[in-house]
Order: structure tokens, then C-alpha cells, then sequence
């Protein structure tokens, strides 16, 4: 069997710990537990660290693209970013993000796909939101974009939404899921009981919906 090349972190502590750090296999274990043992446990969950080690690359790989500019992702579906000599605006095209050539400077060609994008969401979840909102009759306040950088969506006493821009990024029923996740919060801003019942009336299955969302939590990372 191959062998797994891990870091072991020697510390006072009364278990061994596995994890995954940036792509790293780091084992902690106690001060005095015997290397051959920690050897062993390694091997013992092999199949998890492959699994973890694999969806790491994957998602690593497509981050690099969309932070390097060399595609974009819209709605779960990737377009190359090209540059265009005829273009004044940046247009999407069945396969392709078309960039003006007068943004060919890195730092101008960031700025110009990140303001496409945010111009895109807020049209985009702003009419996605009124429909919901719409549909079940529930209101909510104003709808605000975020650069947020651990949450998707947000609702306060008031009723304002938040939603973060790279949502669009996401597959649509992903989308939906957190609209009406939020909408749900206009009536329990906890996540108790009576909140998953509430959201379990507009949203079937919610919680697979939920780890859905927890699958894609990487592309929080783009576009900073
Ligand atoms: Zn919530």
C-alpha cells in the first residue's frame, strides 16, 4: 500500500486528532504515544484522508481558475474567460465570459468581471427574492449584497435580507434554498424547531438542501 506522508505534532493531550490543513495530512497526538501506533492509525483511515485529500485538489483547482480570471461560474456552470477586440462590455456568451481588451491589465480585468458579477447578483436575487416573497405572501424589509466571508445570507429583527454576491455562482436550486432559508427567518431568526418547520413548507428537503450548500462552501473563497 502506498504510504501516506503525514506531519505529526507532538502535544499534551490525551487523544490522537486527524486532520486535514490546507491540503496536508497533520496527525496530532500525545507527547508519548508511539510513532509505529500513530503509523497505524493513519493507515486505518486511509480511505477518509483520499476522500479529503481528493475533494481538496478539486476544489483548489477550480478556486485557482476563477481567482486567475481564466473562468467564471454561473449557476453551477463554467465559462471561459476570454478576451474580445470588438467588445465595449463584458458579455456572456453560451460558453464564454467576453472581456474587453481594455481590461486585459490583471488588476483592471478583476475589477471589471468582479462588477459584472455583482451588477448580475443583484438583479438576479433581487427578482428571485420578490418572486419568493411574492409567491408565500411573506415580507421582508430591504435586500442588501455582501462581500461576506463565512455566510451566504443573512436576516435581522427589521426583516433585511443580505445575500452574499457569489451566490450566483451556485447551482439555482442551491440559490432558492437560501432565499427561502432567509425568508423563513423573517418569522424565527433562530434555527430552532419551529424555524425548520416553517422553512419545510416553501423548501422540501431543507437539510439536504443545507449539506448541498455545505458541498460548495469553497466558492465563498473566490474573488478575494
Ligand atoms: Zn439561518
Amino acid at each position: 500500500m502506498e504510504k501516506i506522508t503525514y506531519r505529526l505534532r507532538r502535544q499534551r493531550r490525551k487523544t490522537l486528532v486527524l486532520k486535514i490543513e490546507n491540503g496536508e495530512v497533520v496527525v496530532y497526538a500525545p507527547l508519548k504515544f508511539p510513532t509505529e501506533k500513530v503509523d497505524a492509525f493513519v493507515v486505518s483511515k486511509v480511505d477518509w484522508i483520499r476522500g479529503k485529500l481528493e475533494n481538496f485538489e478539486n476544489t483548489k483547482g477550480i478556486i485557482d481558475e476563477i481567482n486567475n480570471l481564466n473562468k467564471v461560474l454561473l449557476f453551477g456552470n463554467e465559462y471561459n474567460i476570454e478576451l474580445s477586440d470588438l467588445k465595449k462590455t463584458i458579455e456572456l456568451t453560451e460558453n464564454k465570459l467576453l472581456v474587453p481588451k481594455k481590461y486585459s491589465d490583471e488588476k483592471k480585468k478583476m475589477n471589471a468581471v468582479v462588477k459584472y458579477l455583482k451588477n448580475y447578483a443583484i438583479e438576479f436575487l433581487q427578482e428571485r427574492l420578490n418572486y419568493y416573497s411574492n409567491l408565500h405572501s411573506i415580507n421582508y424589509g430591504e435586500l442588501t449584497l455582501t462581500n461576506a466571508k463565512k455566510k451566504w445570507g443573512s436576516c435581522d429583527w427589521r426583516k433585511d435580507i443580505k445575500l452574499n454576491f457569489r451566490l450566483i455562482l451556485l447551482p439555482i436550486d442551491i440559490i432558492d434554498y437560501v432565499i427561502l432559508h432567509e425568508l423563513s427567518h423573517t418569522y424565527y431568526l433562530d434555527h430552532s424547531k419551529n424555524f425548520w418547520n416553517t422553512l419545510e413548507i416553501y423548501c422540501q428537503d431543507p437539510k439536504q438542501m443545507k449539506q448541498k450548500l455545505k458541498q460548495n462552501s469553497h466558492l465563498i473563497e473566490t474573488y478575494r
